[in-house]
């Protein structure tokens, strides 16, 4: 029965109620399903997801696992052992999520109190500014300069205002690195500086800050297996931060936030980690493939990358327009349309084979809407 006079909208956070919320990709299948053809034909470049999918040794383990009816160890013990090998650094300073967007949230949430501020660096991942929002902080915009360089004059003036600051590096969906030289200033700030490393296994782990985690208190590095070792669609991410602040989020997580499949994946993957560099070897020259080749079309400044998409900005063609008619022909790409991001578009490196329909797609393409 329907009970009458309750209102569920006044219960509900005002500032939650007007959020516009993060525009995920779509599953194949849906996307498949829409354009009436088999998902095997669809060629999925808006996501950058990685097309040899998880390694070998990961999907043997997670079918060898008979324990999915016992929860997940909520210490994460075997994995945060396995990674603090990894890395490189003590476990006590690894914390495992369902992918780094858990990690994400989970610092702000054990960081921020209401309307405090985080450092957002446009053009970026969503996830900043959507997460600082649900965890009621403050978002705190400093765009990047023209090249995609950080501001950091402008980090710096407005630190004052702010607790924590984001940055991914290599960016999304720009592709550029943050300079040893950037990282020390903002460091310099005191606030939390947070480095998304997502897809640095295609910058090279030399270009990691997480050698730096132990003298620098302030410093969080996030991780992902979601691009280097193809498990997107398992969730797996993991932290490298102070003990501090590993402590408290072990504690507010969700107990059995990494499940028994992710857990035994991470483990296996890790294990297969010769391979997995090797097909992270293979998507960066397919990147680069795919950076030359876009830059031969007159009308599309494509923009190097060190991580597994390329950016390109369209010049006297509409970018929806194309993005619509890649679509048709199977080929799912991102759009951007932002202040900073007018008429761009994002398309993630498959395999080599997924370069070509792709080039001759937009020369057709652009040849029909008359360039
Ligand atoms: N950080 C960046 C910069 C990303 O681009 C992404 C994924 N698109 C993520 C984090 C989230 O990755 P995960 O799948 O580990 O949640």
């Amino acid at each position: 029965m329907k009970r009458d006079g309750f209102d569920m909208r006044s219960m509900i956070r005002p500032d939650l109620l007007e959020l516009p919320g993060y525009v995920p990709i779509e599953p194949t299948d849906v996307l498949a399903e829409r354009l009436g053809i088999a998902p095997e034909a669809v060629l999925k470049l808006d996501g950058n997801e990685n097309p040899f999918g998880p390694s070998p040794r990961a999907l043997e383990a997670i079918g060898r696992e008979r324990n999915y009816h016992i929860y997940p160890d909520p210490a994460q013990r075997k994995v945060r052992e396995a990674l603090s090998e990894h890395v490189g650094v003590a476990t006590e300073r690894i914390v495992c999520g369902l992918g780094s967007d858990d990690l994400i949230d989970l610092v702000m949430r054990a960081t921020l109190s209401p309307e405090e501020g985080v450092i957002n660096c446009p053009p970026t991942f969503g996830m900043y500014p959507f997460s600082t929002e649900v965890a009621g902080g403050r978002v705190i915009d400093v765009p990047r300069l023209e090249s995609f360089a950080l501001d950091v004059e402008a980090i710096e003036r407005a630190a004052g205002d702010a607790k924590l600051i984001f940055v991914a590096s290599p960016n999304n969906p720009t592709g550029n690195l943050m300079s040893p030289g950037e990282l020390e200033r903002l460091l310099a700030t005191r606030l939390i500086v947070v480095v998304d490393e997502a897809y640095i296994e295609f910058a090279g782990r030399r270009q990691s800050a997480v050698t730096l985690v132990e003298e620098n208190e302030n410093l969080v590095v996030l991780r992902t297996f979601s691009k280097w070792a193809g498990l997107a669609g398992l969730r797996a991410g993991y932290g490298v931060m102070s003990p501090v602040l590993a402590s408290v989020l072990m504690t507010i997580k969700q107990p059995y936030n990494l499940t028994v499949a992710s857990g035994v994946a991470m483990l296996a993957a890790l294990e297969d980690r010769e391979l997995l560099d090797e097909r992270a070897c293979t998507i960066c020259g397919v990147r680069d493939d795919l950076f030359r080749a876009l830059g031969e079309i007159p009308w599309i400044t494509a923009y190097p990358s060190q991580a597994n998409f390329v950016l390109c900005r369209l010049d006297g063609v509409d970018a929806v327009e194309v993005q619509r008619r890649l679509a048709e022909r199977g080929i799912f790409v991102r759009h951007f349309d932002t202040s900073m991001l007018r008429n761009h578009l994002r398309i993630s490196a498959g395999r080599a084979e997924h370069t070509e329909p792709v080039v001759r797609a937009l020369r057709e393409i652009g040849a029909a809407l008359g360039r």
